[in-house]
């Protein structure tokens, strides 16, 4: 398995989240592998450079995982192909009082960039399916009993699904991703953040506390990869356990969308290329 295709989940069918490898095959070269990413995140800025220009569709790339699997490296990584001045990161952290009063999207809808530009959810409202899920979160939220009513988390799941729809609809992609780590590399790079000083302050106590859920964590993103993901908006499970593999296929990733955008820079009509030449014999014309 080396090819985006393998790794993508386009609703079509079931999927089980224990047939996707955590690691690359053997026969993968990594040396050729960091060269493929470095030649991608060149396309990359190119494309964005089209998609700015263009302003026509917006891009929103979101980044699932459990704690230690990479978000941060490898949204770093995507970041140094892209100009800063096109794009926006936002993590989504436990909702503060104003969040937690408005319904599960608002936070996010916020965040949506303008067209033309792009956006990266570190974590994002598929926490309200996740964590939420897995602590029963909604039952002590405060929202009317009728809401509560029935599977909250599959009515979320609807929700999700006809929000990512809305913004198909009106000019956006939204592209996702589970970083899949292994328990066993969670463990390590734990054990590293523990006993690394300079590492000390990505360890949070809670991190132990969660792992120990990693079971329901897992069911918890399944159920919500297999009822949201579509042809339009996939899912991508890409092994995390080699970090310079889950950067490679983030980057085949981003790339396979910006060619399905296919942005182009705007052509002038022929007054305003005119003009152009005008304004060039004013300028050659100066003293
Ligand atoms: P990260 O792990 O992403 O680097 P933090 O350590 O600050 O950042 O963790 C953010 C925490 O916020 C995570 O435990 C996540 O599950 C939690 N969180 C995010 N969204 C929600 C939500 N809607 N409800 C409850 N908890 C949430």
């Amino acid at each position: 398995m080396s090819d985006l295709r393998d790794f993508a989940v386009k609703g079509d069918k079931k999927i089980k989240l224990k047939s996707f490898p955590t690691k690359p095959d053997d026969s993968v070269s990594k040396e050729k592998i960091i060269k493929k990413t470095q030649a991608n995140l060149k396309k990359m800025g190119e494309f964005q450079d089209r998609l700015y220009s263009e302003g026509k569709e917006g891009l929103v790339l979101i980044f699932q995982a459990m704690d230690a699997a990479g978000k941060d490296s490898t949204i770093k990584n995507v970041m140094s192909g892209l100009n800063p001045q096109g794009i926006d990161v936002y993590s989504f952290k436990v909702p503060n009082s104003e969040e937690s009063s408005h319904g599960f999207l608002w936070r996010a809808i916020k965040c949506f960039p303008a067209r033309g530009k792009m956006a990266i959810f570190n974590r994002s409202y598929y926490e309200d399916v996740l964590v939420v899920k897995v602590h029963k979160l909604y039952e002590s939220a405060k929202i009317p009993n009728r809401c509560k009513h029935g599977d909250v988390i599959a009515k979320r799941y609807e929700d999700i699904k006809n929000f990512e729809k809305y913004e198909y609809n009106n000019g956006y992609r939204i592209i996702k991703f589970f970083l899949n780590v292994s328990k066993e590399e969670q463990k390590k790079r734990f054990l590293e953040r523990i006993d690394l000083k300079i590492k000390n302050w990505k360890f949070s106590a809670s991190d132990v506390k969660e792992r120990a859920y990693w079971d329901e964590y897992m069911e918890a993103y399944e159920s919500a990869i297999n009822a949201t993901a579509t042809k339009n908006s996939p899912w991508y499970i890409l092994p995390a356990d080699k970090k310079w593999y889950t950067r490679y296929l983030v980057s085949e990733a981003v790339v396979d969308v910006f060619k399905k955008i296919a942005p182009q820079y705007p052509v002038l009509s022929d007054e305003a290329q005119n003009n152009l030449q005008k304004d060039k014999e004013i300028l050659l014309s100066e003293e």
